[in-house]
């Protein structure tokens, strides 16, 4: 059933707003990790200065603009998104979901929109083997437990805000493309629930419990690892201590790394999206994610509204993030 998004009131900031902030706060973030991927704290700060990055540092130019690149992060959340906005109010549509993002796949991997942006490798030996013919549900290796799958989960959760239980399984189905290590899975059942319930406009607190919640489903280890990262946020641990051990490569700890973050700042996008960007190893994935469950939280407007007009490619992905709001599944 397709019904107009301004007819659902979840509290302000409206659903609408919830969703392209989603959008626009993932690539937010991935283009201010950008630089700082691979980095340690303390080489951050070498280049960047004490406070490290506190905007965007690489820039491009293309037909005489100039912006800030995001990386594989937003490229492949983009094809998720995109197939899902296709699709997205059919329940029986999974199975044809997933081929379509099999398929963008594929092609990322041999010609991705912009150009590569340091792929990971699970996701181009998925990617390969999909193209190689493997149905979607075998192609992703049985150990590989990288970020690579979390990090392009979320959209799950906008579409399918309204049904958590789908939300979950559609973002664990589509993991298996790329990265079906347990790990995986749960951090991307976490990453839906999570950002379901911020769309709906739940309270933080409430939030952070459903993803812990969604990843024991999956993976007792990712639970028992996000519920400490949360106990060090209560405690008012070191960030640099809590991020420069998680560091995010694996799945399960750029899901904890970005549920610290979220929990340390629950109203400061600004804060929380450099609190991400300038956090040790894969910074422009734990980015992605604060960005994506606080922009659903706060809305498009919570985001500085420079972020916004620099970033690569910002009225494209701000029409695809207004084409999900107005296919959001209602119940
Ligand atoms: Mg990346």
């Amino acid at each position: 059933m397709r019904r107009f998004v301004e007819s659902f009131v979840a509290g302000p900031p409206a659903a609408r707003s919830r969703v392209v902030g989603a959008v626009l706060g993932a690539a937010v973030g991935d283009a201010l990790g950008h630089p700082t991927e691979f980095l340690s704290h303390q080489a951050i700060r070498r280049q960047y200065g004490p406070s490290g990055v506190t905007g965007f540092e690489l820039w491009w130019e293309r037909d005489g603009r100039r912006f800030a690149p995001y990386t594989d992060d937003t490229q492949m959340a983009e094809i998720v998104l995109r197939a899902l906005v296709g699709h997205g109010n059919s329940a029986s549509a999974m199975d044809a979901v997933m081929e379509e993002i099999a398929t963008g796949f594929a092609h990322w991997s041999v010609d991705p929109q912009g150009g590569h942006r340091a792929p990971g490798n699970a996701c181009m030996r998925g990617a390969r083997r999909l193209r190689d013919g493997v149905h979607w549900r075998e192609a992703g290796g049985p150990a590989d437990g990288g970020c690579g799958s979390v990090m392009r989960a979320y959209p799950f959760g906008l579409l399918f805000y309204a049904d958590i239980e789908r939300a979950e399984h559609w973002a664990i189905e589509h993991s298996r493309m790329t990265h079906q290590a347990p790990i995986a899975l749960a951090a991307c059942a976490a990453m839906a629930a999570g950002v379901v319930r911020e769309v709906q406009g739940s309270a933080p607190a409430t939030v952070l419990s459903a993803m812990v919640e969604a990843a024991g489903r999956h993976n007792a280890g990712t639970a028992k690892m996000a519920e400490a990262a949360l106990a060090d946020a209560d405690r008012g641990a070191d960030p640099d201590e809590v991020l420069g051990r998680l560091e995010g490569w694996a799945a399960h700890e750029a899901l904890t790394a970005a549920m610290f973050v979220v929990a340390r700042h629950e109203r400061d996008f600004r804060a929380a999206l450099l609190e991400g960007a300038n956090a040790a190893g894969d910074s422009d994935s734990i980015a992605t994610l604060v960005g994506a469950l606080l922009g659903a939280r706060l809305g498009i407007e919570a985001l500085p509204a420079d972020w916004i007009r620099d970033i690569e490619r910002t009225d494209e992905l701000r029409g695809l993030a207004q084409a999900a709001a107005d296919a959001l599944v209602m119940p």
